[in-house]
């Protein structure tokens, strides 16, 4: 994908934002879909579909305000709506709920969305899969809504996983390489076992490194993510928090790098830029600080723009600007809080705050507060997502770095017009199908034991490992 976008690449005329009267409104998702339609702005319809409360089956009101944002996530709640997930079910996937929850959801996504009434529906079928498939979100007792969000993204990927037989894929180091060619190959490598709606739309690439301080050598890791999880200091602004976030920071003693130069531990700074930037950005305020000896909430005001958040500071690869269209608040203390969450109808072109069985309209200066902890953000400037998908193996792949070794001008990014051109020629269009029988499989887990502890097996990268669940 990488080689597909490069900065260059994304011309200045091919930034702007999505004008709503451009809106290929009458563009249906299909299966085969290549591109995903982006209709969050649109012009205000008559109808609005979609403001519907959820009860809350005690102390679920994190499950609920995640569920409203992701309802209000347009290419995701078609998707459902028309019935996909029904081609892509993947029931054979041992880390997937067998289609349960992806089922539940759809069922209550489009319960939500089929037509205007006010009366509020009884999420229990869904949170009943989520509490059968990973019991630390039992009834009862008020939770994280990021740590469902993940579970709940996660499971629905793997539900709606392309990929029927994961193939095991080693994890390589490509130091050698030029790092558009490195990211080209980690996001390839990830793509050989997770195909998804859910990878097409929240997943992005961030670019890790470690350098050592002595010989200035310097190691690269591309990963996926699909979250960012920003530190939380004084008030301030969500630019200051991601570039507090993204600063290069020197390793401390006893944490440092074994530098394969030096042959030695030397003292070593790490730092992270992102590099993809995925069409749907998940924004999470590490408001909740635990350490051994206190718990607290971080209740700063964030600054955060409605319109035109823009990452191309951030990113060494490819620019976007983001508009907002979903926030989770939480209010109150540590030991006795609530969620909410602010929401923007595509239909109405308004906000509502969505207070499980309550959804009222609120003017959208009141979006930004000091309860705010999830944000999420929709890629403005394009009118499409792009599917992702595994380039033709082997040849196409061999020209392409050919090509690059050609150029010998990776590291500053300055490809000449023609070079450019050559490389997009080279970015094919969808091949969804198996290239080729993998030749050896990744480690299958018995069935039974899946049932038995159907918990999320994989972290987001960005998601924070201190425990932050809230009592
Ligand atoms: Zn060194």
């Amino acid at each position: 994908m990488g080689l597909c976008s490069s900065k260059e690449a994304v011309s200045e005329s091919s930034i702007r934002r999505v004008h709503p009267l451009n809106m290929e409104s009458s563009v249906v998702l299909t299966i085969n879909y290549a591109k995903i339609p982006n209709k969050f702005k649109r012009l205000p319809q008559n109808k609005s579909c979609g403001l519907i409360g959820l009860q809350n089956l005690g102390n679920t009101c994190y499950i609920n305000a995640a569920i409203q944002c992701l309802s209000n996530t347009q290419p995701l709640t078609e998707y459902f709506q028309q019935k996909l997930h029904n081609h892509e079910l993947n029931i054979e996937n041992p880390q997937s709920s067998r289609g349960q929850i992806t089922n539940a959801y759809a069922h209550l996504i489009c319960s939500i969305w089929r037509e205007q009434y006010n009366k509020s529906i009884n999420p229990f079928q869904l949170i009943s899969m989520i509490q059968l498939w990973n019991p630390f979100f039992v009834m009862n007792t008020q939770q994280d809504s990021h740590e469902l969000l993940a579970f709940l993204l996660d499971m629905l990927h793997e539900d709606l996983n392309r990929v029927k037989i994961k193939p095991y894929v080693e994890e390589k180091t490509y130091d050698q390489q030029p790092n558009q060619i490195q990211a080209n190959r980690a996001w390839q490598d990830y793509l050989k076992r997770n195909r998804s709606i859910i990878v097409d739309l929240f997943q992005g690439q961030s670019r890790n490194f470690l350098q050592c301080l002595i010989c200035n050598t310097k190691s690269y890791k591309f990963e996926t993510f699909m979250y960012l999880s920003l530190p939380v200091q004084g008030e301030g602004d969500l630019l200051q928090c991601i570039s507090e976030y993204l600063k290069e920071e020197e390793l401390d003693e006893g944490n440092q790098w074994f530098c394969s130069i030096c042959k030695s531990v030397r003292r070593s700074k790490k730092g992270i830029k992102l590099w993809k930037l995925p069409n749907i950005l998940v924004i999470h305020l590490k408001r909740f600080k635990f350490t051994q000896s206190y718990r607290c909430k971080l209740r700063q005001l964030i600054n955060f723009p409605i319109y035109n958040l823009d990452l191309n500071n951030y990113s060494e690869q490819e620019q976007a600007t983001y508009d907002l269209y979903g926030v989770i608040n939480h209010s109150g203390t540590l030991h006795s809080g609530h969620y909410t969450s602010y929401c923007k109808n595509k239909d109405t072109q308004k906000w509502y705050n969505f207070d499980d069985t309550k959804v009222r309209e609120i003017k959208e200066k009141e979006v930004v507060s000091s309860d705010a902890y999830l944000l999420f953000y929709y890629k403005n400037c394009v009118d499409s997502y792009e599917r992702q998908s595994e380039l033709m193996r082997s040849s196409i792949k061999n020209s392409q770095v050919s090509l690059f070794k050609q150029s010998n001008v990776f590291e500053n990014n300055n490809l000449n017009p023609s070079m450019k051109q050559g490389m997009n020629k080279l970015c094919i269009p969808e091949i969804e199908q198996q290239l080729s029988t993998p030749q050896i499989f990744g480690k299958k887990k018995s069935m039974k034991t899946q049932k038995l502890s159907p918990l999320p097996r994989k972290k987001p990268i960005f998601q924070v490992s201190d425990n932050q669940k809230m009592q």
